[in-house]
């Protein structure tokens, strides 16, 4: 989609520090990490967010949460300590890019309830 920075940077349009990708994946480091770990886990297909994800979604979704995210854990080695998964969604949910994006946080504990 025009002028969505985050199809630009599956795109590669624009520079990120890319840390895995495949045909339906991206993910990088964001620009300003919250946690000693803090990678973005994108679809390169433009969805707005989770509200709208649909029926022919799902095996992206899957392969996301099935395959990519404990994949990236380990490969970051935050899967023995743990780590947390967000993706904020609308105005009061925090979502400032809107293109569904799972934040993967980890490398120190975090807090309850999130701010
Ligand atoms: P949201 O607030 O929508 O859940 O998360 C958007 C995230 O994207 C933020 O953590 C922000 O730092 C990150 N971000 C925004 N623009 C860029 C960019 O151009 N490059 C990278 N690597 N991260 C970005
Ligand atoms: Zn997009």
């Amino acid at each position: 989609m025009a002028d969505c920075v985050f199809c630009k940077i599956a795109a590669k349009e624009i520079p990120s520090n890319l840390v895995y990708e495949d045909e339906q994946v991206t993910a990088f480091k964001d620009l300003e990490p919250q946690a000693p770990v803090h990678v973005l886990v994108i679809p390169k297909k433009h969805i707005e967010s989770v509200l709208a994800l649909s029926d022919e979604d799902r095996a992206l979704v899957a392969h996301i949460f099935v395959d990519v995210i404990p994949q990236l854990a380990k490969t970051l080695g935050v899967d023995a300590k743990g780590f947390r998964v967000v993706a904020n969604t609308g105005e009061e949910g925090g979502q400032t890019v809107k293109h569904l994006h799972f934040h993967l946080l980890g490398g120190r504990s975090m807090q309850w309830p999130p701010g």
